[in-house]
């Protein structure tokens, strides 16, 4: 089902309003096309910490250092379980050489510059500061009976999609699988210090994030491998922080071969394929890389994802007055779904976070029921997706450090 796209821009409904940046100029390639950045600049990573490990290369490095390799597995209790990589609270480890273990296993990687939090404490963001001065950032949320952390995996984004304020500044560089990690490890230690509002319990177990969406800055799948092991030590019940693959969503904009090799992997995450207009006259506009692979590729490629895993894909739209959330869009995006079979799909649209002095705002309450009405009634489940974050600038295509950021950042050393 590879056909080219040959839908006509249908003329009823709402006028259409054609993708354009607002107050920045988008960076294009030889041919005059969107600049599509896949290899990250040459810059130089943070230093290997144990979260960049195997337990094999975690137990090697140890011994290494002069240590007995079950050392290993101390640190990654003190790390994983316990949140810390502070060698003050390792007391199981001897005091001589204790300083120096941790410092070649658990290097400082994330310091925070910055921590915004809603009034009522459940919707925390937090601008990290790299090793090397770069920026990003990461958004917690309590909801009844999970807790959300919205992951960066790099360091701006080379996508260049027109709407979004991260992918403006372009990709500055990939983050390392422990760069990821630390920000869950972070936002767990927060939690267990009671800071994330009203502290009631998940369950029966000691709170701590249960989810994890891969939806702040960056394309994850550009940064393929770092965030494949980030995520196998996310879920690791014995060396890693035992989480439920099945609460850890992957979010792609379509890089349709790194799609095919995330269903081979063997870790059953949820899929999510930023999809946002299901005609490729829109979708080339307003997500570049369209350009590579069409919206049938895209959706032929998360089926696959469904048929290899048994998981249930999410298809994200964000809602664009006039401009993706006409009622015949629906239509066609259900009909596009549906011709791939029944029950492999769910869609989530989200009504637009507007950047300020935008014109591309949310659609409207009324024309976003209609768009999912038309889709539930077509027999493709649809919930609208709230906007938590929003008033802290925290849900997606918001994630990037502003001038008033990059000016307190600069103030903070990195370590
Ligand atoms: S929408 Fe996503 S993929 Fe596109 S530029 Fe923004 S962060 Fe990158």
């Amino acid at each position: 089902m590879n056909d080219s796209d040959s839908t006509p821009v249908r003329s009823t409904g709402p006028r259409q309003v054609r993708p354009r940046t607002e107050g920045w100029t988008q960076k294009q390639d030889a041919d005059g096309k969107p600049l599509l950045q896949f290899a990250a600049p040459k810059r130089a990573m943070p230093p290997v910490h144990l979260a960049d490990l195997t337990p094999e290369q975690r137990v090697a490095k140890v011994k290494d250092l002069g240590m007995p390799g079950f050392r290993a597995g101390q640190l990654e209790k003190h790390y994983f379980e316990h949140y810390t990589s502070d060698p003050a609270h390792m007391t199981d480890l001897p005091a001589s050489g204790r300083e120096a273990l941790a410092a070649d296993m658990l290097p400082h990687l994330l310091t925070e510059v910055r921590r915004l939090e809603t009034d009522r404490g459940d919707t925390i963001k937090f601008l990290w500061k790299l090793h090397d001065g770069a920026l990003v950032e990461s958004v917690l949320m309590r909801y009844t009976g999970r807790i959300t952390l919205c992951v960066s995996s790099q360091a701006g984004c080379g996508m260049n999609c027109p709407f979004c304020a991260t992918g403006q500044a372009g990709l500055t560089r990939n983050m390392s699988a422990a760069e990821i990690v630390e920000q869950v490890v972070r936002a767990n230690r927060l939690i267990a210090d009671g800071g994330l509002g009203d502290p009631r319990r998940v369950g029966h177990e000691e709170e701590r994030v249960t989810n994890i969406v891969f939806m702040g800055m960056g394309e994850p799948l550009a940064n393929y491998n770092r965030v494949v092991q980030a995520v196998r030590t996310m879920v690791d019940k014995r060396h890693g922080l035992g989480m439920s693959a099945r609460g850890i969503t992957v979010s792609t904009v379509g890089l349709v071969p790194a799609i095919n090799k995330l269903a081979a992997e063997g870790i059953p995450v949820t899929f999510a394929l930023s999809l946002h207009a299901p005609d490729d006259h829109l979708r080339d506009e307003m997500i570049p890389i369209n350009s590579r692979w069409k919206v049938d590729e895209a959706l032929d490629a998360a089926r696959d994802y469904f048929e290899k895993t048994g998981r249930r894909v999410s298809i994200e739209y964000a809602l664009i007055k006039d401009m993706n959330d006409h009622a015949w869009r629906a239509d066609l995006l259900a009909e596009k779904l549906n011709a791939r079979g029944r029950g492999w799909v769910h869609v989530n649209p989200i009504p637009l976070n507007p950047t300020p002095g935008s014109v591309w705002t949310a659609s409207e309450v009324p024309v976003q029921n209609e768009f999912v009405r038309r889709l539930n009634e077509a027999g493709i489940p649809t919930t609208l997706r709230d906007t938590r974050g929003k008033e802290i600038d925290g849900a997606c295509g918001q994630l990037v450090a502003s001038e008033e950021d990059q000016a307190v950042a600069a103030g903070v050393p990195a370590d």
